[in-house]
């Protein structure tokens, strides 16, 4: 037996991946009976029984670190959040929504803002000094002149990464920049081939020549948040942490409550009003889903 990587499943065949070897294996019968149909996901490491040649049996699917549910994916560590300087415009609100998804399913962010070539003058955007403030990963890169693209590969050496961000930000030129070849085509075209695939949707990782994976089309495919407690909520906020513990009232929402250490924080210029206007628009999307449930 011995250990991969599940990187593709397809046509009831599982492919998985040891050192430069890809093997193509089946699904021992018992995961084949579990309903949940996540018996094996792409991103799994798995144990394999070789039978001949590359071919082989996944007779274990080892623990998951994280599971991403649309697309179904397993043990990706980290999304990168691709926003332009502008074509098309950044939207924070967008920022936001993907970093909650992001921070709730533990995959670590980092805010990505492409097309620096774009930027008038060389200073920076406010929006993503604020991000990094809040402790963030930040990197900024143009496909054009090269600018961040080795420093944006050393972020992906050795880990499963998801590319998140709305269409048209260069998430794909982003991929083949990091890796000729990586992402098949980029532009309009693609955009509208990757709509027509989407009816039968796979999910693939792409092994990495300096080592690891990423996804072959951007995670969080769903922007509704995930069913959660309306208290949890604040923790994905991480800058509000620093607050929380002042105010009057537990389980304080910092909506209408008084003595609120995080409102006055925004008041103060403490805490960026946008983001606590974000928490609060979100907050209500949570709230209408317990109501649901
Ligand atoms: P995706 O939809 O996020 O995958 O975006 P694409 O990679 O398809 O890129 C969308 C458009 O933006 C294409 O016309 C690219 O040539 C362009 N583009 C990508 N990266 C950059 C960049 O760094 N600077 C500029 N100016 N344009 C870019
Ligand atoms: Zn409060």
């Amino acid at each position: 037996m011995f250990e991969g990587v599940l990187i593709k499943a397809y046509g009831g065949f599982y492919y998985v991946k040891k050192g430069d070897e890809i093997w193509e294996c089946t699904l021992r019968g018992k995961f084949r009976l579990d309903k949940s149909s996540s018996a094996a996901l792409v991103g799994d490491r798995v144990k394999v029984t070789p039978i001949r040649g590359n071919t082989g049996r996944i007779d274990e699917v080892l623990p998951r670190k994280t599971q991403l549910f649309r697309p179904p994916v397993a043990n990706i560590e980290q999304a990168v959040i691709v926003f332009a300087v502008q074509d098309p415009e950044p939207n924070l609100t967008l920022l936001d929504r993907f970093l909650v998804l992001a921070e709730h399913a533990n995959v670590d962010p980092v805010v990505c803002l492409n097309k620096a070539d774009l930027m008038s003058g060389r200073r920076e955007h406010d929006w993503l000094k604020l991000y990094r403030k809040i402790g963030y990963q930040t990197v900024i890169t143009s496909t054009k002149n090269g600018d961040g693209i080795e420093e944006l590969r050393q972020l992906l050496v050795g880990k499963t990464s998801v590319f998140a961000g709305p269409s048209g930000v260069g998430k794909s030129s982003l991929l083949n920049a990091v890796q000729p070849g990586l992402a098949l085509k980029t532009g309009e075209i693609s955009s509208k081939l990757k709509r027509g695939k989407h009816t039968t949707r796979h999910v693939e990782l792409l092994p990495l020549q300096m080592g690891g994976f990423v996804m072959d089309s951007p995670g969080f495919s769903s922007l509704d948040l995930p069913p959660m407690q309306r208290e949890e909520l604040t923790y994905y906020f991480p800058e509000f942490a620093n607050f929380i513990g002042d105010c009057k009232f537990n389980g304080c929402l910092h909506y209408h409550e008084p003595c609120c250490a995080v409102k006055q924080a925004v008041q103060q210029g403490l805490i960026n009003e946008g983001r606590h206007q974000n928490y609060l628009a979100f907050l209500e999307e949570v709230i209408q889903q317990e109501r649901r449930y």
